[in-house]
């Protein structure tokens, strides 16, 4: 009988099974049963707070206002945007249960025979938020200051994708800054902090490289959606291998949304033009995980300048 072996690490030591298995060898992420969903043990928080923390360093003259949001977000806000006419295959949105007595003896019933149950659930004002940014534009609406604003988050995203593979989570957290004001200074902006991600990365002996990119688009249009916001060059990533050589992980991203969100919200700047708005966002648990692929699983191994630069 012919016997399967498991697929082989890559000859450049790079494989998603391999480095999924190691981070949950090492007590860095606790499987709970979901692809791309898992609990993060206390050493891999450790490591995420310090990066974000480091992130705050830097701009802790930058005059950014701190917002929190919550995980879910309006609906309306997504229906304002036209998400779902280019992402409606990484949409989440919440329903719940509005029926009666009656209905709700269904309800339990079906899923108490492990049936299917979301046809009796009903949609809710609430979605998940795909992207950590979209609460703050409508909080801008109005006139901005001569400067422009700046505001940065921490906010978990939601995107369904599904996947065994460790970087694709469908829940994760991005520290994210949004900027608004005139082109110049959104664009200013969006170039100064290209070369300080970089020097973050760079300073924790990261093979970090930055590139032209685009987003997931849906289907055929997606595809033309895609070709001009890379002709245009609205959005960059920072890169790092982390399962792959030749296709490495994006972990951070940078974004010039043009007057998109400023005309859509009612966003102006002091002179009365629709305001530009650019975002840029660190996806953390990916950060994380490309020092533990290109430092190893045990803090105390790394590069002692890492450690410092960390836990200084
Ligand atoms: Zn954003």
């Amino acid at each position: 009988m012919l016997q399967t072996t498991p697929r082989a690490a890559t000859a450049d030591g790079y494989d998603a099974k391999t480095f999924y298995d190691g981070l949950v060898a090492h007590g860095l992420i606790v499987p709970v049963g979901v692809p791309g969903v898992f609990g993060r043990g206390a050493v891999f928080e450790d490591v995420l707070e310090r990066f974000n923390a480091l992130v705050s360093d830097l701009s802790r003259h930058d005059g950014a206002e701190v917002f929190t949001f919550p995980p879910v977000i309006d609906r309306s806000i997504l229906e304002r945007v036209h998400y779902l006419d280019s992402f409606p295959h990484l949409c989440g949105a919440v329903h719940s249960f509005f029926g009666n007595e009656l209905a709700a003896l269904a309800l339990a019933e079906r899923a108490n025979a492990g049936g299917p149950w979301g046809e009796l659930l009903a949609q809710t004002s609430v979605v998940m938020n795909p992207a950590a940014c979209y609460p703050v534009y409508p909080s801008l609406a109005g006139t901005l200051p001569a400067q422009g604003r700046l505001v940065t988050m921490l906010n978990w995203v939601y995107r369904h994708e599904p996947s065994p593979e460790p970087t694709r989570m469908q829940s994760f957290r991005v520290r994210e800054f949004v900027r608004a004001g005139t082109p110049d200074q959104v664009i200013g902006w969006r170039d100064m902090w290209l070369q300080r991600g970089l020097d973050l990365l760079h300073s924790l002996e990261l093979p970090a490289r930055s590139d032209v990119a685009t987003d997931p688009f849906f289907g055929r249009g997606g595809r033309m959606l895609a070709a001009g916001q890379k002709e245009q060059k609205l959005k960059f990533e920072v890169l790092i291998p982390v399962i792959s050589a030749s296709d490495p992980t994006p972990v951070c991203s940078f974004n010039f949304h043009q007057d998109h969100f400023g005309s859509t919200f009612g966003i102006k700047t002091a002179d009365g033009e629709v305001a530009n708005t650019a975002c840029l966002g660190f996806g953390l648990e990916r950060v994380v995980m490309a020092i533990f692929k290109t430092h190893g699983f045990e803090p105390k191994h790394w590069p002692l300048a890492v450690r410092e630069r960390l836990w200084k």
